[in-house]
């Protein structure tokens, strides 16, 4: 599997990285994992094949992780050079469908009816199944909002990624990310400013623990966190393994066979 860093930022807008967004690559499937502005013209940037995009997998419906999903079907529809016949399926908690709609009602049509077969899934807590060509997707709830949702990506062949969404503490979460070779976590605020929906370096050193994940990448980092070096936080709370901190268009494979 290939995972890049489209996006690697927060609410708070930075001049080097934009909101939530991670793709993947696995067995010739190619995964967007949350859509947050800014996506789109990162992928491109990067030089990822957006184009053919098989999956577009939600975690939750913040507007940091959904912002650009009008504008990834706005370029689906007329962005491309040659008309895209290829299905786009998309997996999201309950209530994509009602958001579709909405979204369709403001931006227009392209977004429920792109030219191209789109298959929308809505999926729970407990879900577990294929995404096809020898990738699986399970997902499990966090305590973020009502629907929010932490994900697991499975290689058949070999590699796990596991990604915490937004998510506040939760031993139940880190269980069921546990032994991943990367876990793209959520650290969203210092340990001051701890609150129940998000992580903090000593939160997030406790589920790491727990998952014991090949290799940590902490991302969603807003800027009162962001000015301290995180990594060394979350090493000073207690999680010995290795960790990197997301940057955009940062690229890695998984499983791990050289630095960083
Ligand atoms: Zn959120
Ligand atoms: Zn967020």
């Amino acid at each position: 599997m290939e995972l890049t860093v489209v996006g690697s930022g927060t609410a708070a807008p930075e001049p080097e990285r934009v909101c939530s967004a991670f793709f993947i690559t696995a067995g010739g499937t190619r995964v967007l994992v949350d859509c947050g502005p800014g996506a789109v013209h990162h992928l491109a940037r990067f030089t990822l094949p957006w184009q053919r995009l098989d999956h577009l997998v939600i975690s939750h419906f913040h507007n940091d992780h959904i912002g650009d999903l009008p504008m990834l079907m706005f370029a689906l529809k007329w962005g491309l050079e040659q008309r895209r016949t290829a299905p786009l399926s998309v997996w999201a908690p309950p209530g994509i469908q009602g958001l579709l709609a909405g979204m369709a009602g403001i931006f227009g049509d392209h977004v429920t009816d792109p030219g191209f077969p789109l298959h929308v899934h809505e999926i729970a807590p407990g879900h577990d199944g294929p995404l096809g060509r020898g990738l699986s997707l399970a997902a499990t709830a966090t305590p973020h909002t009502d629907h929010s949702l932490a994900l697991r990506f499975q290689a058949r062949r070999a590699g796990t990624i596991g990604y915490t969404g937004d998510t506040g503490p939760s031993h139940d979460v880190a269980l069921f990310l546990a032994g991943v070779d990367l876990l793209i976590a959520e650290c969203s605020f210092p340990d001051d400013l701890a609150m129940d929906s998000h992580l903090t370096p000593s939160s997030l050193a406790g589920m790491a623990h727990t998952a014991r994940p090949g290799r940590l990448m902490v991302s969603h980092v807003y800027p009162q966190l962001d000015r301290h070096d995180v990594a060394a936080l979350i090493a000073a709370a207690g999680w010995d393994g290795p960790v990197v901190r997301a940057k955009d268009g940062m690229a890695l494979r998984v499983p791990f066979t050289e630095g960083p």
